[in-house]
């Protein structure tokens, strides 16, 4: 995929309470980015530093879904790349990616770019398996836009995920680069699934006997997100289809939309 495919970066839809069950995570991810463009002023006082935010934890719990969130906060617009989809087997054309990603950026100020596995962009220089170094010189690119960035306005962004932060080459992680590291995981509290449930619920219908909080506590402790995505996406087709069995063939369609839909605690069958 060319870099040109990535299509026009554009505000994402994903509103802050989209996102239960991190609300530590959800400030520190907040400040970061919004403090100073709100209080340009105050923060371009002093020793200006400018930090990327690196999401790092297990897979499905919300890292993508917070980078997005705080760029509809912050009405950034949002370039998304993965990082195997930079790789490119051609000499040159890896660095010449990463290249257009920050041009493609720069171009639609203010914005946010989100780098999702960036371990697999940036492993270690020197590592083995490298053929013909083409990761170096990717890692060399990156570090020069990311440097780069700092002359530049304030109003660019990099928000880097990864499931495993180690394998990231330590230079990006240096101050100024991906220095600033948030852990996203998951929480063995039944309160923490509660909270994810109610915001992945937020516009269904619940029936008055649906506890989320008793959902919630039936729910392996090691759930994540991406899982309660599951199991509530699986409770709204219990309903959905309830309704279509339990209504006429011949009733008007108005009785077939979602407003009327109402989602039961049996719905949530998994638990
Ligand atoms: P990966 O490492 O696999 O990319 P990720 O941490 O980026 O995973 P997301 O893509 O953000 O995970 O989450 C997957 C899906 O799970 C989301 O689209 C969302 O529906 C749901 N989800 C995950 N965490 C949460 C949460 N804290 N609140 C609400 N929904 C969540």
């Amino acid at each position: 995929r060319s870099v040109a495919a990535l299509g026009t970066p554009k505000v994402p839809h994903v509103k802050w309470k989209d996102i239960g069950g991190l609300e530590d995570v959800k400030k520190s991810i907040l400040d970061t980015v919004q403090l100073p463009l709100l209080h340009k002023d105050l923060f371009s006082l002093g020793l200006r530093k400018r930090s990327g935010v690196l999401l790092y934890g297990p897979p499905g719990t919300g890292k993508t879904l917070l980078a997005k969130a705080v760029a509809t906060e912050c009405s950034l617009n949002f370039l998304s790349v993965k990082g195997p989809e930079l790789i490119n087997m051609y000499i040159g054309e890896s660095e010449k990616n990463v290249r257009d990603i920050f041009q493609k950026a720069r171009s639609a100020r203010p914005c946010v770019i989100f780098f999702d596995e960036l371990d697999s962009l940036a492993p270690a220089r020197g590592a083995s398996g490298d053929s013909g170094g083409v990761m170096d010189r990717v890692v060399s690119q990156m570090l020069a836009e990311i440097d780069g960035l700092n002359d530049s306005s304030q109003d660019l962004f990099i928000i880097g995920a990864s499931n495993r932060p180690d394998l990231i080459d330590p230079a990006l992680l240096r101050p100024g680069r991906f220095d600033k590291l948030l852990y996203v995981g998951v929480n063995s509290d039944a309160s923490y699934r509660e909270g994810v449930l109610k915001a992945l619920t937020r516009k269904f219908k619940l029936h008055e006997d649906v506890s989320l909080y008793a959902i919630a506590k039936k729910c392996p402790s090691n759930f994540t997100g991406a899982d309660m995505y599951a199991l509530c996406a699986d409770a709204w087709f219990h309903a959905a289809k309830r309704k279509v069995l339990t209504t006429d063939a011949g009733s008007n369609d108005k009785e077939h939309q979602a407003d009327s839909i109402v989602v039961e605690y049996d719905d949530f069958v998994e638990v």
